[in-house]
């Protein structure tokens, strides 16, 4: 999905409105719509771009927002749920009231506004579902029938239960020395009879419902584990990455969470690698500095996952304790394909950023050995991808760390 869109449209629904309606009677509710549709307008006044607002019946409003940065429309649906939040008084009395907001963009999820109105409103139900007071923005997923998600997500919630999950590790090699210097843990969901789920098949799920930070902590301790158990078989410098969803970087507790489970686990920190991605742009600046920093402070490394595919302010990264920069697949995959040098000078233009501000750069989904020569020519340290192994289920992964040692050894006997 691109990052630079055209415009928005919100769908928007007061939470329990109906309980004030009830229970304090109609002219009350009559009087907080109108309060709350003078907040709005006086918003859409201040707002720096120029918006249509409407009410839609009810208590729903919908808004076309003609901005084309999706970072300053979440931040323009966080105050209006912030302002819609503040105290109102009617009659003496103080209320209280909050709302859900849906969003669709446009054109990535419908060409006219029909389409697009629907796909708000879908969004909407999903913020409503998910516990209200928050927004939800349009995927593809949510169009599916409600009960055929609230049975996938009532068998996640069991999956966490009946530990139906398992993690693979995929190798990183040091692209010059061919070493293998860390790994990579990947979720799988071993589903009773649908077999191995891969995780974009449940992450967004588990994102959108909150279940993915019980999800992610289990998955940050056996990852740590399993790390304990390879430097006690004699792979002691392997650097353990493990993804981390924006969901759970956004919790109050994570940097304790990651301290805590460094602890249980007596893992050294420096051998943990966090990686966030780009949608990480969802945080607020201040909040991702001081988590960053405190995560620093911790002694654990921080990589920028699938760099390159969305939003990323360049001028900003320099303020981001990062570490790591992973190249995005998309840009390995032209490397060899003569059609698109563009995108191929792009892997050249990262890995120059990342030399420039003394970050590691490590190229992802290096498919052929073509790639592999080009990236290493080109300065890029590190590199994963099929052409270098799967991801592996941790047993076997063991047993391909074992023999890669042997092999290279013997190739260096057979070279002396
Ligand atoms: P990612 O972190 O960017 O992981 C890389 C993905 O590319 C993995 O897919 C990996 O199996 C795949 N890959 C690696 N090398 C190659 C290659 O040469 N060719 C191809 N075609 N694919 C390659 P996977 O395991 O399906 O994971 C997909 C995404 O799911 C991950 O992308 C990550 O964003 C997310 N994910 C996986 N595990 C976790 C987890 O424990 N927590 C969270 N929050 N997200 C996770
Ligand atoms: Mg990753
Ligand atoms: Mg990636």
């Amino acid at each position: 999905m691109n990052d630079k869109v055209d415009s928005a449209v919100f769908f928007l629904d007061l939470d329990r409105f109906k309980y004030i309606n009830d229970s304090l009677g109609h002219s009350t509710g009559d009087i907080l719509l109108k309060l709350v549709a003078n907040r709005l307008r006086t918003l859409t006044d201040l707002a720096p771009f120029d918006l249509d607002i409407a009410r839609f019946g009810g208590d729903e409003f919908a808004m076309l927002v003609p901005c084309s940065n999706k970072k300053l429309i979440a931040n323009f649906a966080k105050n209006i749920m912030k302002e819609i939040s503040l105290p109102y008084n009617i009659d003496g009395k103080e209320l209280f009231i909050t709302c859900s907001i849906g969003i669709s963009f446009y054109p990535d999820h419908g060409n006219d506004l029909g389409t697009l109105m629907k796909n708000a409103d879908i969004a909407m139900y999903w913020a409503k579902h998910n516990g209200k007071n928050d927004y939800s923005i349009y995927q593809n997923y949510m169009t599916k029938i409600p009960t055929e998600i609230m049975e996938l997500e009532l068998e996640l919630r069991k999956a966490v239960e009946k530990k139906e999950f398992e993690l693979y590790y995929q190798p990183k090699i040091d692209l010059f020395t061919k070493e293998i210097v860390g790994c990579e843990a990947l979720i799988r969901w071993n589903h009773p009879w649908k077999g191995i789920v891969p995780p974009s098949k449940f992450i967004p799920l588990a994102e959108e419902t909150g279940l993915i930070d019980s999800i992610g902590e289990w998955a940050l301790r056996e990852a740590c584990q399993h790390s304990k158990i390879l430097q006690n078989a004699g792979f002691p410098e392997l650097q353990m990455a493990v993804n981390i969803s924006v969901h759970q970087f956004r919790q109050e507790n994570f940097v304790e969470m990651i301290q805590k489970v460094l602890l249980e686990t007596q893992l050294e920190p420096r051998l943990l690698e966090l990686e966030i991605t780009e949608s990480f742009s969802m945080v607020s600046k201040k909040e991702k500095i001081k988590k960053l920093y405190e995560l620093k402070k911790l002694g654990v490394s921080i990589a920028i996952d699938d760099f390159g595919s969305g939003y990323s302010s360049l001028k900003y990264l320099t303020k981001l304790r990062v570490d790591t920069l992973k190249i995005d697949k998309s840009f390995i995959d032209e490397i060899g394909k003569s059609n698109d040098t563009a995108t191929v000078l792009m892997v050249n233009a990262i890995i120059s950023i990342a030399e420039s501000l003394n970050l590691e750069v490590v190229a992802e989904g290096i498919e052929t050995e073509e790639q592999m020569h080009y990236l290493a020519a080109h300065h890029c340290a590190v590199g994963q991808g099929y052409y270098i192994s799967k991801p592996l289920p941790f047993d076997e992964f063991v047993q391909f760390l074992t023999d890669y040692r042997k092999n290279s050894l013997k190739n260096v006997k057979d070279a002396g």
